[in-house]
């Protein structure tokens, strides 16, 4: 029976800081995410009880009943879902700490909330998912939230889900950490780190990210770019635009100058999250503009480009929702 859902619901699962949810996305009308399991930090999960909390949201959406959160979400398909109880979803957002200080950070911002969370642990969950087969490699695997890299785990847990086969995991790093894990991973061809550096020079990153490590980001990129010799686009650089910071051509076309140079061909345009939200429905069109001329750079270069939502959403009118 074909019905109106999303891979999610019906295999995902989303580490957050303190709770467990279907998913992390949030840029939508509905507000997103369905929430599995409150205040939870890491301890054993209750599998039953988290498959059965799915099974009420999954019998939901096959009556039509579309879970309010999930209204106007881009995810969303109807087609013929599988019955069955597994994860092939993952998504990591549950470490909080970062060796940038970006700007726009929601967790730089709110400081004070975030310096008193306690990270916890997903490598023992992981490994109870494997053992009793509930994890099957062939979705997708996602980090977020602060620096991944830096967290203690952070090398095995790529190992092991390296080890067992999944093939598609997607790292959003700040670019200032190495990690041997993720070189290997692109070596192998199963992961796409993706750095956002958000500037195309060390004055304008230094503005943006409060930390010396251009330089080193650009090194960093350098190295997975050239781990990558033998698959396309699994370096990917990142330029969130930040109005009145960095929302001009010349330093974009610095930026993909510097990509070029690093040995990459992959670009990510986004827009500043919280500016977006809050000007959804009178963003001028100089926004819709700059946005165009990164996709059109990047085809004349012969570079691949991946619009994230909000850029997505101007450039297809849908940031009105
Ligand atoms: S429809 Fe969107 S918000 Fe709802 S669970 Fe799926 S991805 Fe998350
Ligand atoms: S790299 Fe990410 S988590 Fe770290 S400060 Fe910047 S936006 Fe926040």
């Amino acid at each position: 029976m074909k019905y109106l859902s999303c891979r999610y619901i019906e295999h995902g699962m989303d580490f957050e800081h303190t709770r467990l949810e279907t998913c992390c996305f949030t840029c939508h009308s509905g507000g997103g995410r369905i929430t599995l399991k409150n205040e939870y930090k890491g301890e054993p999960i209750d599998w039953e009880a988290l498959f059965n909390k799915k099974r009420k949201y999954r019998e939901n959406h096959r009556k039509g009943n579309i879970s309010p959160n999930c209204v106007g979400c881009v995810f969303l398909e109807e087609k013929e879902w599988d019955e069955e109880d597994y994860i092939n979803f993952l998504q990591f957002n549950y470490w909080v700490l970062c060796n940038s200080k970006c700007s726009y950070c929601y967790e730089v911002q709110n400081k004070k909330i975030f310096e008193k969370i306690k990270p916890y642990n997903s490598v023992p969950i992981i490994k109870d998912m494997i053992e009793k087969k509930i994890l099957r490699p062939g979705g997708e695997v996602s980090f977020g939230g602060g620096e991944p890299t830096i967290a203690p785990e952070f090398e095995e847990l790529i190992k092991l889900l390296t080890a067992n086969g999944f093939k598609n995991m997607r790292i959003h790093s700040s670019g200032i950490k190495f990690s041997p894990a993720i070189e290997d991973a692109i070596r192998k061809g199963v992961l796409n780190v993706v750095i956002s550096i958000d500037a195309g020079c060390e004055k304008t990153y230094k503005k943006i990210k409060r930390v010396n490590a251009y330089k080193k980001v650009l090194e960093n990129m350098k190295r997975y770019a050239e781990a990558n010799m033998d698959y396309c686009g699994l370096m990917t650089s990142k330029y969130i635009i930040i109005p009145n910071v960095n929302d001009n051509r010349k330093e974009i076309d610095m930026w993909i100058d510097s990509v070029l140079q690093s040995g990459g061909n992959w670009l990510a345009l986004d827009i500043e999250d919280v500016w977006y939200k809050t000007n959804r429905s009178t963003i001028s069109s100089y926004y819709l503009h700059l946005v165009e001329y990164v996709i059109n750079r990047a085809e004349a270069l012969n570079m691949k480009i991946e619009l994230y939502d909000r850029a997505r959403g101007l450039k297809e009118g849908k940031n009105q929702l």
